[in-house]
């Protein structure tokens, strides 16, 4: 049987209470015959406490051999003042950057029994199914030179620096186009090429790596800008966007956004295929952060943390049916009415994080009969 190694690092805050749904169809589908192995570490303000660390040497080194990483979320009042370089996202960042993990993907997906709480029309969202790939090691955030200067003069000058290679431009249209055809095989890219000599960069080696590897994937441009725009006027019109960092954090957030709340929305960050495996080094969690106001409380909505295990099983471990039945289950549960309170109407009576995490066990386990 093929052994599927997970390391999960479910952190703080509502991180441990969403991971613990995971865990029971982690056991459910072992039970069927899935071969997952499971090893679990601290990561955040629970690994500081322990360790003195936002993750230890140890775990990190769990985290770089698993096949895929589940990070549940990390931080919290408790550790606002430790040091910078050991408080807890300085854990996240850690994985991200020695995994070396430079796609990171955010589906906006709406589900039907929720269309009518988005802020857009009931007819804009429904049924929206899009992907943002956004490049997460590069450009504006991780430059140089990014400084402030004094000018000497009573002025201070701040500079960060926007800077793409051809090669980092070319992985990330690689994973996009890859992605697309598995999807509705449309690709648009988004840059400011008007204005930004990177943007001119990024267009041009957009559409040279694509013409050469991709020929059969349709791909489109768009000012980042317009991009915006046109994803709150008709989302619909999107399969996978592609972008650079800078751009990628804002527009994956507008599109979250169009869909309902944060409990809801799951994401993964993608390394490099090994050169003999193939396979990608994985983390995956859910948008969200800790939660300190509802954790240990039950009230979490543990969605967008069996999402992102529903990313893992596709985009990890193949296991595509596997997948689409989980999202399915988790529609199945939503059209019934069964609602977290975050995402509760009025007269709603809310159900618990362990409650809803059973009701989409359950219904799994009846589409998988
Ligand atoms: P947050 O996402 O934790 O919470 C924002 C609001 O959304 C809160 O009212 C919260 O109760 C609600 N919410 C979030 N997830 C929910 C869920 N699954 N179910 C129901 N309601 C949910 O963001 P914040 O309050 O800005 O940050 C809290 C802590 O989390 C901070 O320490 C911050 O640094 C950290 N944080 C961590 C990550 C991460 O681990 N990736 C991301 C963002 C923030």
């Amino acid at each position: 049987m093929t052994e599927r190694k997970l390391f999960l690092l479910p952190g703080d805050g509502i991180g441990p209470e969403a991971m613990a749904e995971v865990h029971k169809l982690i056991s459910w589908m072992n039970e069927q015959g899935a071969g997952f192995t499971t090893d679990e570490g601290l990561v955040g303000g629970c690994a500081y406490d322990a360790h003195g660390q936002a993750i230890s040497e140890d775990d990190m080194a769990k985290a770089v051999a698993a096949d895929a990483v589940l990070f549940g979320a990390v931080g919290g009042p408790k550790w606002d003042s430790v040091p910078y370089e050991v408080r807890p996202e300085a854990g996240l960042l850690r994985l991200r950057k020695d995994m070396e993990l430079f796609a990171n993907l955010r589906p906006a997906i709406c589900y039907p029994a929720l269309a009518a709480s988005s802020s857009l029309k009931p007819e804009v969202v429904e049924g929206l199914d899009i992907l943002i790939v956004r490049e997460l090691t590069g450009g504006v955030y991780f430059g140089e030179p990014k400084e402030i200067i004094d000018l000497g003069n009573g002025q201070k000058r701040g500079i960060d620096t926007q800077v793409y290679d051809t090669y980092e431009i070319e992985r990330i249209t690689g994973v996009a186009c890859e992605l697309a055809k598995t999807r509705s095989n449309k690709v648009c890219s988004m840059e400011k090429h008007n204005v930004m000599k990177s943007g001119v960069l990024w267009k041009e080696v957009v559409s040279d790596y694509h013409k050469r590897n991709y020929p059969d994937v349709e791909l489109s441009h768009m000012l980042a800008d317009a991009g915006g725009m046109q994803l709150v006027r008709w989302p619909k019109q999107f399969d996978v966007i592609v972008t650079d960092n800078l751009f990628g954090d804002m527009l994956s957030d507008v599109a979250a956004m169009l869909t309902g709340s944060l409990g809801m929305l799951p994401s993964a960050s993608l390394g490099a295929p090994d050169a003999k495996t193939g396979k990608r080094k994985a983390l995956y969690e859910p948008v969200h952060g800790s939660a300190p106001d509802i954790a240990g409380q039950q009230k979490a909505n543990p969605i967008a943390m069996i999402a992102s295990f529903a990313m893992c099983l596709r985009y990890s471990f193949e296991m595509i049916e596997e997948a689409t039945r989980l999202e399915t289950a988790i529609a199945n549960v939503l059209d019934k009415g069964i609602r977290t309170a975050d995402i509760a109407a009025a007269g709603d009576s809310p159900v618990s994080t362990s409650q809803m995490g059973d009701a989409i066990l359950e219904e799994y386990k009846a589409l998988s009969a």
